[in-house]
């Protein structure tokens, strides 16, 4: 019942007919070494990974984050994730965590070690941040460039747009940037200035009093926490839709929220220095629904 919670996963093919998985995943010591150095997530990046949040002993959203993590493998082509073995492995791992506050559940499939004969997947559990402050204050975002126009993912699929990769280097590298220019956070932009997502969250948008998200068209992730806003949103008679969205669009919206599993929905509230309109009851409601899930 301790954090960090480590458990080692000897992945199973996708087609296997394996049905009990006891056996095919085995706790870690977490300040024990357990990669080698020869691992291709630590020397290249090349991995995908998921992190859930597990609020009072529920872990949610699962079926969407596996399947998010099955298409990751698609596009980086990696060997398919089973997923009765990871629904299997974040079972067991729920129960042997904290059934009180609220956890970050990682879960990571790499390419192995180079040479070797199979990759290697993990699942680590630790204490969430504490994001209270956040979730009631908001944040200040910048918009900066990411460097492709609409439309690349069709146009250059090695580029993995839409697959959630380990190689966050450039994602951080922004969240760096932001700070530099005295704000918390970033929204990518194409270099035809559309909108994308955080380089750890999607965006949505309210706009004439409908909801908006950028469609995720492959050139960015369709978030988990966005898809459970949107049927907040719905069940409540609103207006949901998915479209591209223009810089313009975004600096003449009603609101805007970053959203993502772990820090949940977190107002916009200064963009690129400007003040910049938030609906923080909405917030306030959004995340007790979010935090209330139980699946
Ligand atoms: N986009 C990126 C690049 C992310 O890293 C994340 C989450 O980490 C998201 C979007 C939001 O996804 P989710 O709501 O499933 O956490």
């Amino acid at each position: 019942m301790r954090l960090p919670f480590t458990l080692l996963i000897d992945p199973v093919p996708a087609d296997s007919q394996q049905q009990d998985f006891n056996g095919t995943f085995h706790e870690m010591d977490s300040s024990a070494p357990a990669l080698r150095v020869g691992e291709l997530s630590t020397q290249r990046g090349d991995g995908i990974f998921e992190t859930l949040a597990v609020v009072n002993g529920h872990p949610q959203e699962i079926e969407p984050h596996i399947s998010r993590l099955r298409n990751s493998a698609l596009i980086c082509e990696l060997p398919v994730p089973n997923a009765e073995q990871w629904r299997a492995a974040i079972a067991y791992a729920v129960s042997r965590i904290p059934q009180r506050g609220e956890i970050a559940l990682k879960f990571v499939l790499s390419r192995g070690v180079e040479h070797g004969p199979a990759p290697t997947a993990w699942l680590h559990a630790s204490a969430a941040a504490d994001f209270t402050a956040v979730r009631t204050k908001g944040v200040r975002v910048v918009t900066l460039d990411r460097g492709y126009p609409r439309g690349v993912a069709e146009r250059a699929p090695w580029l993995l747009m839409g697959a959630k990769t380990l190689s966050y280097a450039v994602n951080m590298a922004a969240i760096r940037e932001a700070h530099r220019r005295g704000a918390d956070d970033t929204i990518f932009l194409t270099t035809d200035d559309f909108v994308m997502e955080g380089p750890t969250s999607s965006v949505v948008l309210r706009i004439d009093g409908g909801y908006v998200t950028p469609a995720p068209s492959g050139a960015i992730l369709h978030g988990t926490t966005q898809q459970s806003m949107f049927d907040y949103l719905r069940a409540r008679g609103f207006s949901v839709e998915y479209r591209d969205v223009a810089l313009d669009e975004l600096r003449r919206a009603d609101a805007a929220w970053l959203v993502s599993s772990v820090r949940l929905a977190v107002s916009v509230v200064a963009l690129d220095g400007d003040p910049f309109p938030a609906d923080q009851a909405l917030t306030d409601d959004l995340n007790a629904y979010l935090l209330a899930r139980t699946a």
